[in-house]
């Protein structure tokens, strides 16, 4: 049985900011990156509607269509970009070996991870109905669609507290949701949420049903867990803030990470722990989780591959 194995430079795994914005800068210095997208080809952006703060859009632009950009210009400079999926990894050596939808195998000198985070969602049925229509993952992204109106905000993290404390300077009033008795962000965090004259916090509470008018958000209905006291709260806007999930389980047995699987790279660098394997975006940034910062470091992640392989290239010359 011949085996379908292929020797790549450059193998990026995601299509977000991160991917594409690596391969742009790898195919320009001639790494003929091969870039898999993954199953949500142009990330998390595809599932956002208006983006106002990615520069170079002076009227904003619609995520899918920026990520279409993103694609072009990849491709533009000769990036080989295939649908697929990463089922497995070894890199346990070089060239590292990735599986790709458990059939084909990549020898790759140099690795670039940019499989993103996903955002967790409460899992109720109207929280799908009117996301991108008053429902939002991201407070710094769309906060400002709801400027001088009432919204609310689920979760009791740092996440959630800064949200809400972004909010706040935008919207007339935040309510936010914690379901214990206590918050789960740092004491400082808390303290800022806390002596925000806008924010009122309703403690022990759970989310029951986002309302809305069939086109957009009109209010959110909470229950106390303790009284079990109902009501409805009058909000355009409902922002959920309770974690995201790093994409990066297939990594863990060889690529360092946090507790909560955000790979860790070398300080002011997209390096991991693994040499010639760099990670880019989301899968390594708990802290800002933005376009134009995945895109950063995306770019600083192909330069790190290239300096990597042009390294190795001049030890080879040497010997
Ligand atoms: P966390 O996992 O820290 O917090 C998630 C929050 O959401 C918890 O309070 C949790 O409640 C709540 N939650 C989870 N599921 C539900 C649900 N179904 N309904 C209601 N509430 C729910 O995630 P964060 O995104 O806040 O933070 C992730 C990491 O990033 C942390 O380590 C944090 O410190 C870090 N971070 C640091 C920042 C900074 O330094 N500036 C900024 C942002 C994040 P419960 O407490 O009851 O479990």
């Amino acid at each position: 049985m011949s085996q379908d194995i292929e020797h790549v430079q450059c193998l990026i795994i995601g299509s977000g900011p991160a991917g594409y914005t690596a391969a742009i800068y790898a195919a320009r210095a001639d790494l003929k990156p091969v870039l898999y997208t993954g199953m949500l080809a142009g990330g998390q952006l595809t599932q956002t509607t208006e983006v106002e703060n990615f520069p170079g859009y002076p009227d904003g632009i619609q995520g899918p269509e920026m990520m279409e950009h993103f694609q072009k210009q990849a491709e533009r400079f000769g990036t080989d970009i295939r649908f697929g999926y990463i089922s497995s990894v070894d890199l346990s050596g070089t060239p590292h070996k990735v599986v790709v939808d458990e059939v084909k195998t990549i020898l790759a000198d140099t690795v670039i991870i940019s499989t993103g985070a996903s955002a967790k969602w409460l899992g109720l049925e109207s929280e799908q109905k009117y996301n991108g229509f008053g429902v939002s993952a991201c407070a710094v992204c769309d906060g400002f669609f709801f400027k001088n109106q009432d919204v609310a905000i689920v979760g009791a993290g740092d996440t959630a507290a800064e949200e809400a404390t972004y909010l706040a300077k935008l919207c007339r009033k935040v309510y936010m949701i914690v379901r214990r008795e206590e918050f789960r962000a740092s004491k400082a965090m808390v303290s800022r949420v806390q002596n925000t004259p806008n924010i009122e916090i309703f403690y022990s509470s759970e989310t029951q049903e986002i309302v809305g008018d069939g086109q957009s958000v009109t209010g959110v209905r909470i229950k106390n867990n303790l009284t079990s006291e109902e009501r409805l709260l009058d909000v355009t806007g409902f922002f959920v803030a309770i974690g995201h999930h790093p994409n990066t389980d297939i990594f863990k047995e060889y690529i360092e990470t946090d507790e909560i699987g955000y790979i860790i790279t070398k300080s002011g660098s997209t390096e991991t722990n693994v040499e010639g394997v760099f990670a880019c975006g989301d899968a390594q940034d708990k802290i800002f989780r933005q376009a134009i910062t995945a895109a950063g470091t995306g770019c600083m992640a192909a330069l790190e591959a290239e300096r990597y392989l042009a390294a190795k290239e001049s030890v080879v010359a040497a010997n």
